[in-house]
């Protein structure tokens, strides 16, 4: 047997300094003696960890060590993902914008983003997309409630469990960084093309929204190609192939389609764009425009797919003061806390952590000391 952390001598053979901590698996403390194999297992109790989706701009501060602001709040972060109470899944997002980002270590920055949540991933977003278009389109034709956001869709069944000492990096990335950039830079300059179309129209937030669900109606066959075929051949089974069709595309303009979370925040964002941009004195030098809403697609697609998933996001300033607005509340809806990047954000994000750090209960406290025999907690 292994032993990773010797706690002391074993009591079957009299071994000195041969019994310890082996591993942690499914819940559970392997304990044993690396001499006589005797071995025992801890049944460590159910925990519940916060879940925190930390922006780009947050892991490329503390990599840079640039803003000083930052590195107390990312040592709470890392005692507590240690202490088993927070985790801080990394998404694809986190992988495309380090792959885009103009520095030499953009491979080094992923890489940490990763040691820093332990090697717990979001799903990919389009299986998160799926299944809640899948399931709210289920609910939709047999009228039967189910709720819109279920935890499997984003992360692994396994996210609460506590952590073993290792874990397993895959290095193998598929991103194509030069067809990635080409996309960006074309998405952006198409998006801020549009702006003078928008500008001078004066239109409601809720028209703007209703706009943008309709687009994303259209733009969802796509995005995921084997949704409409799959919602078919579902809807087939209960109302006969005829009319299956009808009923899937009465489905994609009806409000239920709209509250699916993705495609309601999604359009919630792009709305409050729009928005803005109708105000013909913002956002009117091209150069500027371009620079400011660079990263916008990949905020978007961060926020909308996985804020319903998190007890709390870090997030752009601009994102947060839009997700703020009386006619949003986005925090509100989802139960998600957001922190934005600046002076407040940063403060109001330690006292939650601080909150977390001071529930802990004496007897959580002796299991994690037991589980992990250098943490100090
Ligand atoms: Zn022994």
């Amino acid at each position: 047997m292994i032993i990773t952390y010797v706690t002391g001598n074993c009591t079957s053979c009299g071994g000195q300094q041969c019994y310890g901590n082996s591993c942690i698996g499914n819940n559970c403390l392997v304990r044993g003696c690396e001499i006589c194999g005797i071995c025992e297992n801890v049944r460590l109790p159910i925990i519940k960890k916060k879940i925190l989706y930390l922006d780009q701009c947050f892991f490329s501060s503390i990599f840079c060590g640039d803003d000083s602001r930052i590195e107390p709040i990312a040592i709470k972060i890392k005692q507590l993902v240690s202490h088993q109470q927070l985790v801080t899944p990394f998404s694809h997002v986190h992988e495309t914008e380090s792959l885009q980002w103009g520095h030499c270590q953009k491979k080094e920055l992923f890489q940490f983003i990763k040691r820093h949540a332990v090697g717990h991933a979001f799903k990919f977003w389009i299986g998160v997309w799926s299944a809640q278009l899948q399931r709210a389109f289920q609910a939709y034709l047999t009228s039967i409630d189910t709720p819109g956001v279920i935890e499997t869709d984003a992360l692994p069944a396994d996210i609460h469990r506590w952590d073993g000492y290792t874990w397993v990096d895959i290095r193998r990335s598929l991103e194509d960084p030069d067809a990635t950039a080409r996309c960006k830079a074309d998405f952006v300059k198409r998006l801020t093309e549009n702006f003078a179309k928008w500008r001078g129209r004066n239109l409601s937030y809720k028209e703007l929204y209703a706009e943008v669900a309709t687009e994303l109606s259209v733009e969802i066959k796509d995005l995921i190609p084997w949704i409409i075929p799959t919602m078919r051949l579902f809807a087939a089974r209960l109302v006969g192939e005829v009319k299956a069709r009808q009923v899937v595309d009465a489905f994609l303009i009806s409000t239920d389609f709209n509250s699916v979370p993705f495609i309601d925040i999604a359009s919630t964002l792009y709305a409050k764009l729009r928005q803005k941009v109708q105000n013909p004195t913002w956002y009117t030098n091209p150069k500027k425009s371009l620079d400011k809403f660079n990263s916008f697609a990949f905020d978007v697609r961060f926020i909308s797919t996985y804020a319903p998933y998190c007890d709390a996001m870090f997030i752009d300033k601009t994102m947060y003061q839009w997700l703020n607005e009386n006619d949003v509340k986005l925090a509100k809806k989802y139960k998600t806390r957001l922190f934005p990047y600046s002076n407040d954000g940063l403060d109001d994000l330690s006292k939650w952590l601080d909150n977390i750090q001071n529930s802990i209960l004496e007897d959580m406290k002796q299991n994690i000391r037991l589980a992990y025999p250098l943490a100090n907690v």
